[in-house]
């Protein structure tokens, strides 16, 4: 059907250009009666040039760009605030259309540049380590709101900076929002019209669920597992929903049946908690659990937030674990830990109760 006046029916909503995929804007500009071609200008527009006015289509004639404000918008996030941290890791906090806020996170790191980005609002899971966890589920993300993590962080960067890495380790399960992941990925990915990022340069980060990790190889990014715990009854405890949905065997089993391109291993985080999964037992489970596996391990000292039960092991400690995988023949990693001091590491990123959050991160805020 061919629009034929400017306006929308009365009631109507416009459509936000943002929620459509390259589909649904081919179908979106049929309408207008225009070629296929617009479709692509108008998707450059949205992600390459990171518009937020229909008016800046300067390839749209001005009645083109008219007809098209007519029935459509760009929405962005309705408001975002900066926390600085004194490792200059930024916070970005982003308050979505229907007031949640949604946490992204920019890591710069000697000449690397990465940005954690959230799946969900809250979490599926309820890891006991884990702030978000603690949040319960809110809602999932719809694709455009993890586009605008990665549209808004681009925003702020300085002249010289560049982002040269994409995790998926914010809030939330990115395999429990699996559709809305792979539609963000294509975005992220595709070089006609969208970012023209390498899949290479993109992580996605999973507690581990064990029956959706078949899903990723299709999209040709790299896949982290955040393991954690070395038996099932220590996952149970740390991690008790996941272990629900597949134990270690399951996970570790499909994990085995990943297929991976000869250059390419799976990554497995692990979380060090003070007296809990730090011990040299632990380190030893650990590489004969992966065993087999081409992988390399990240260990993550525990962050600390107010209210959690754990803590972070000591240097000589998180070193011993260390030292123990490495001498079984693992690639083993400590993970630096960024952003600490506005909750931006990882783990920290959520809702804290508003009093702790004034008091925490009010003063940060205000050095921006
Ligand atoms: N749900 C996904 C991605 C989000 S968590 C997942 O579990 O992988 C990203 C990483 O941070 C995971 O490896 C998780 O185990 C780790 N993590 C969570 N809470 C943490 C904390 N308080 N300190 C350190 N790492 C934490």
């Amino acid at each position: 059907m061919r629009h034929e006046k400017n306006t929308l029916p009365s009631g109507a909503v416009p459509t936000n250009l943002l929620a459509l995929d390259e589909g649904e804007m081919g179908r979106f500009v049929q309408q207008f009666g225009w070629p296929r071609y617009r479709t692509y200008q108008i998707l450059r527009w949205l992600y390459q040039r990171r518009t937020k006015d229909i008016n800046q289509m300067t390839d749209l004639s001005q009645s083109q760009r008219a007809a098209l404000a007519s029935q459509a918008t760009i929405s962005r996030a309705v408001s975002c605030t900066v926390f600085r941290s004194i490792d200059h890791t930024r916070k970005l906090v982003l308050t979505l259309s229907d007031g949640l806020t949604v946490e992204t996170v920019l890591i710069p790191d000697e000449d690397r540049l990465t940005l954690c980005v959230s799946t969900q609002v809250g979490c599926t899971l309820d890891c006991g380590f884990c702030l978000t966890g603690t949040m319960g589920l809110k809602r999932n993300l719809k694709p455009f709101e993890i586009m605008e993590q990665v549209l808004t962080a681009q925003d702020h960067l300085g002249p010289s900076e560049r982002i040269t890495n994409l995790v998926f380790m914010g809030m939330g399960e990115p395999l429990a929002n699996m559709e809305a992941l792979s539609e963000a990925i294509r975005r992220l990915t595709n070089k006609p019209w969208g970012l023209g990022w390498s899949p290479r340069r993109i992580t996605v980060s999973t507690a581990g669920l064990a029956a959706r990790l078949k899903d990723i190889p299709p999209l040709g990014v790299n896949l982290a597992i955040s393991l954690n715990a070395t038996t099932d009854d220590q996952r149970a405890s740390l991690m008790p929903a996941v272990n629900r949905i597949a134990s270690l065997k399951t996970l570790l089993a499909a994990c085995r049946r990943y297929p991976l391109p000869p250059t390419r291993r799976l990554t497995f985080e692990y979380v060090l908690l003070a007296g809990v999964n730090d011990q040299a037992d632990d380190a030893r489970r650990l590489t004969k659990l992966v065993r087999g596996v081409a992988c390399k391990i990240n260990l993550i000292p525990f962050n600390e937030f107010p209210g959690s039960p754990f803590r972070r092991p000591s240097e000589r400690d998180i070193s011993t674990f260390q030292t123990i995988v490495r001498q079984a023949g693992l690639d083993v990693f400590v993970r630096k830990s960024r952003g600490r001091d506005v909750l931006g590491a990882c783990g920290q990123l959520g809702n804290l109760s508003p009093e702790y959050a004034a008091r925490a991160l009010t003063q940060i805020e205000s050095r921006c």
